[in-house]
């Protein structure tokens, strides 16, 4: 479980993010959408403990990431949307370089690292450097460093992007079976068409404030949109033309 209450960050006089609540419950996968500059990476970095929030509380699990970071973020892997990676590590050295970090090591975790590298069809290159390694190879291996420890909750900013249709499709199908196993997802993106598909539910947020919240037909309901699709939701609820208005208007150019 994730839950955010009253979550600000003040930079100056801009509120990036301004008094957001939200509960995404245990095996669900919950997609956070947004214009550019709207809060999403201010909020998500928070949760993940990265930056300290101006006001309000965060939980994961049962856990306060303030009060008791390092139990709540052992429950937590946060997959960023700029990672960094250690260039003159390999593969395999920089996956147990991170499961060190939570304390983990062993045979155990020899045998994730494995498990991991083989899902992402990174086997082979288990032993060579990092720098040698394509863009879409290290978000592959971004993304098996934040389930190295088994995770109960997955935070991630923009994951598909850099990723081949294979692996964004195998993405898409590991992130549905960790929450039908009970696990908790938020998920950033701008892909819309991938978090129509994917999400249970939606938050849109829009200058540092929740605009909507609900299921795609809670949102339709929220705007009386009909059978709106996500995108036409996404520029009513975020002040854009709907979509045909856009073409009218593109037309008439
Ligand atoms: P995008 O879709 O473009 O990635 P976002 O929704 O993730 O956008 P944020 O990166 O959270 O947006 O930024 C929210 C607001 O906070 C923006 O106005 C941004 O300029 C501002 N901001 C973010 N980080 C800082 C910082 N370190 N100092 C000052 N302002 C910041």
């Amino acid at each position: 479980m994730i839950r955010i209450a009253g979550l600000t960050k003040a930079y100056g006089k801009l509120l990036a993010v301004d008094h957001i609540d939200l509960e995404v419950p245990k095996g669900e996968l919950f997609g956070f959408l947004g214009p550019n500059g709207a809060g999403k990476t201010t909020t998500l970095r928070m949760i993940a403990g990265i930056i300290r929030p101006t006001e309000g509380r965060i939980w994961l699990g049962g856990d306060d990431v303030i009060a008791n970071p390092l139990t709540a973020k052992a429950r937590l892997g946060f997959i960023p949307d700029r990672p960094f990676v250690y260039d003159k590590l390999t593969g395999g050295e920089f996956l147990r370089f991170v499961a060190g970090l939570y304390g983990q090591d062993g045979d155990s975790i020899e045998r994730r690292i494995d498990e991991l590298l083989d899902i992402f069809e990174l086997t082979m290159w288990k032993d060579e450097l990092v720098e040698s390694y394509s863009h879409g190879m290290r978000q592959k291996l971004i993304i098996s460093s934040a389930l190295i420890h088994r995770p109960e909750c997955i935070v991630v900013d923009e994951p598909m992007v850099g990723l081949d249709p294979r692996a964004a499709r195998l993405l898409k199908v590991m992130f549905r079976q960790f929450v039908d196993r009970g696990g908790t997802i938020l998920m950033s993106t701008h892909t819309l068409e991938v978090a129509e598909a994917m999400c249970d539910r939606i938050a849109i947020i829009q200058q540092g404030k929740i605009a909507a919240q609900g299921t795609m037909a809670e949102l339709r309901e929220q705007t009386a949109s009909g059978n709106a699709s996500l995108e036409d939701l996404f520029l009513r609820l975020t002040g854009g033309p709907a979509v045909r208005e856009l073409a009218e208007v593109l037309g008439e150019a």
